[in-house]
């Protein structure tokens, strides 16, 4: 498209702000300068113990954990990771890491972490949705961070039908058989780091956690995600 023609339907159809839907962001940006100063950040990234981190006591060894923002029902984090999620908009989810990935570069926290991981989506989920809303999250981290990247360094077991039938009352419970390690020599011995769209109770991210863990004994784990709800 030639540029005057970008100009003038951009005349027609300003873009908004994906947060706020009111203001209009600068050029490259997907947020507006007010939504960027008011977003309800967290300082999670400055404390190795903190409300993350907490949600974890007693289930995974963690070596630091942190959210970029809180999750307020109703707020514009929600209206962002809904347009991240639904929205056909993966392009926040690689701004939004590129701007936390500055944050934990400053970090005594994540200044060791050697691989991010992403939370695996199903195949057939990610497919219909085009991407991986924590897959792009993790790209930006990675950009922002110069940590390299392992889209595959877990995958979603994929269960036979019977199978599925029969261990569906088992793994109840249990999500951890659903995932396996996917690229097992890049990411042994190394600190990883989990990356995840949002943390609620923390089940997906644990069993995440303990896949790496049992399959790579030798590995530090540390999480990352956009949004902690509760
Ligand atoms: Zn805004």
């Amino acid at each position: 498209m030639s540029l005057w023609l970008h100009h003038l339907i951009g005349l027609f159809y300003p873009r908004l702000c994906l947060a706020c839907t009111r203001q209009h962001p600068p050029q490259h940006s997907l947020l507006c300068p007010s939504c960027r100063l008011q977003l309800p950040r967290t300082d999670h990234w400055q404390h190795q113990e903190n409300a993350f981190t907490e949600r974890f006591w007693a289930r995974t060894p963690l070596y630091s954990g942190a959210a970029m923002f809180h999750f307020v029902k109703g707020g514009r984090v929600q209206h962002l990771l809904h347009q991240l999620k639904y929205g056909g908009k993966p392009e926040i989810g690689v701004q939004l890491g590129e701007w936390f990935g500055r944050d934990l570069r400053q970090s005594l926290f994540f200044q060791s972490v050697e691989a991010i991981v992403p939370v695996p989506l199903h195949p057939k989920k990610e497919h219909a949705r085009g991407y991986n809303q924590s897959d792009v999250f993790a790209k930006g981290l990675s950009m922002s961070m110069g940590v390299p990247w392992y889209k595959h360094g877990l995958k979603r077991q994929q269960f036979t039908e019977s199978q599925t039938r029969k261990s569906r009352l088992e793994r109840f419970g249990n999500v951890e058989e659903v995932f396996v390690v996917g690229e097992a020599a890049a990411l042994q011995s190394r600190h990883i780091l989990l990356v995840d769209d949002v943390v609620t109770t923390g089940a997906t991210l644990e069993a995440c956690a303990h896949t790496l863990l049992h399959t790579l004994p030798d590995v530090r784990i540390s999480m990352v995600t956009i949004a902690m709800a509760g």
